[in-house]
């Protein structure tokens, strides 16, 4: 890819006012009558102090589970028709009988090779959360995903443990360094984010805005990291599988299972001719999901 392709992908976002979540203007309000109860009311110290705490704790739950969308917006299934996420430009009408792949952790050197053929095997296409410090130690791996057809999108740039416990410039950095580590390295700059482990607080959202990223979790995940027992894995991932789902797997980090193969590689193939017996196709987020900001589209 061109290195002038790549500058014009990487256009900087516009400034857009940030769309504060609810539970920030909420929160906000609880802070303000709290503090102004504890001064004008005697004896109402502590009723305002846990009135403070109980709201950080909800805040803390909610960013604990990667599926909520109380801390902003969290695309769990593909987008329908019309919608914009905050962007300037409505989506393209959804395809009938999509669901996205989404494969986190990687790129692996000994997986996603192998995951990338058992894709072509199938005429499947597929979204790459890599994790961007991976993508550059494994250049040329990271431009085949590309090159096959499929997507890479930001997954930080070192996945770190504390990822959920970093401020806005700890946000700015891990995932403002994977923006430009991949948009060099594909000429692509990803416009969706997946948290580490989907866990994240309130200040992620401002800056995810400010860099014309979408979250996006999941609709059901295979938990096969941690689970090496392919059936169940597929199991989960099959569970009410309709149109627009999203469905995690891992092709880094990958559990292995009894036979000491990566339990990704007994999964995708029965996950693909289920698929196809349901009349499902597949698609990837960059088709799938508009850009936010209509200037830097790809
Ligand atoms: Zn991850």
């Amino acid at each position: 890819m061109s290195s002038s392709l790549a500058t014009v992908e990487r256009t900087p976002p516009r400034a857009l006012r940030w769309p504060r979540p609810l539970a920030f203007d909420a929160s906000v309000g609880l802070h303000l009558c709290a503090g102004a109860a504890a001064w004008a009311l005697p004896g109402a110290e502590l009723w305002a102090l846990g009135t403070v705490a109980f709201n950080h704790a909800v805040l803390t739950a909610a960013g604990l589970l990667p599926r909520s969308a109380l801390l902003g917006p969290n695309l769990r299934r593909l987008p329908e028709a019309g919608w914009t996420g905050g962007g300037a430009g409505a989506s393209a009408p959804a395809p009938p009988g999509r669901v996205a792949l989404t494969f986190d952790d990687g790129p692996d050197p000994e997986v996603t090779p192998q995951v990338l053929d058992q894709l072509d095997a199938a005429g499947a296409r597929a979204t790459f959360f890599c994790i961007a410090d991976r993508a550059r130690r494994h250049a040329a791996l990271t431009r085949e995903i590309v090159a096959r057809g499929h997507n890479v999108q930001n997954h930080s740039s070192s996945h770190r443990h504390h990822f959920s416990l970093l401020g806005p410039r700890g946000f700015e950095r891990e995932i403002g360094r994977a923006q430009a580590l991949v948009a060099d390295l594909t000429g692509v700059a990803p416009h969706c984010f997946r948290a580490p482990a989907g866990l994240r607080n309130p200040l992620l959202d401002p800056v995810l805005h400010r860099l014309d990223l979408h979250l996006v979790s999941w609709t059901r995940r295979g938990f096969d990291t941690a689970d090496g027992h392919a059936p169940r894995v597929l199991a989960r991932l099959l569970r009410d599988l309709a149109s627009r789902d999203i469905l995690l797997l891992h092709d880094g980090h990958a559990r292995r299972g009894a036979s000491g193969r990566p339990v990704v590689l007994e999964v995708l193939p029965a996950l693909l001719e289920r698929l196809r017996a349901a009349g499902l196709a597949t698609t990837t987020l960059s088709e799938a999901v508009p850009r936010r900001a209509a200037g830097s589209v790809a």
